[in-house]
């Protein structure tokens, strides 16, 4: 049974942002419109990469959020499950265990980026 809960979470928490056909940005998370073309917008899916580089961090309350700098040059906000960082580290997309909650046990996935 939990391969199959494994999988349905490992499609859901798929790296998806949107790309812009018209201007060639990068956005994520996804966005329904772009913020530079507006009403010229044509946003399609785009699978991102799962590595980056942190490109800045800070440390709330002793967790790390760093600023990931993804390989296809968008940015994402996300926190990085290490002891210590620092800016220029290669990180990957990880999977960690967010929280449960109630007796149902719904257990709640967040990505979150690891060292390489
Ligand atoms: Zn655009």
């Amino acid at each position: 049974m939990v391969p199959r809960f494994w999988r349905k979470i490992k499609y859901r928490y798929d790296v998806v942002g949107s790309y812009c056909e018209n201007c060639g940005s990068y956005y994520y998370p996804k966005r329904e419109i772009c913020p530079r073309c507006r009403r010229r917008s044509k946003l399609r899916d785009e699978k991102f990469p799962d590595e980056g580089i942190i490109l800045s961090y800070t440390v709330v309350n002793s967790r790390i959020i760093a600023m990931i700098g993804l390989n296809n040059g968008a940015k994402t906000l996300a926190e990085v499950c290490a002891d210590k960082v620092e800016i220029g580290m290669k990180v990957k997309k990880a999977f960690r265990r967010y929280g449960e909650e109630g007796e149902a046990g719904i257990i709640y996935y967040g990505t979150k980026f690891v060292p390489i």
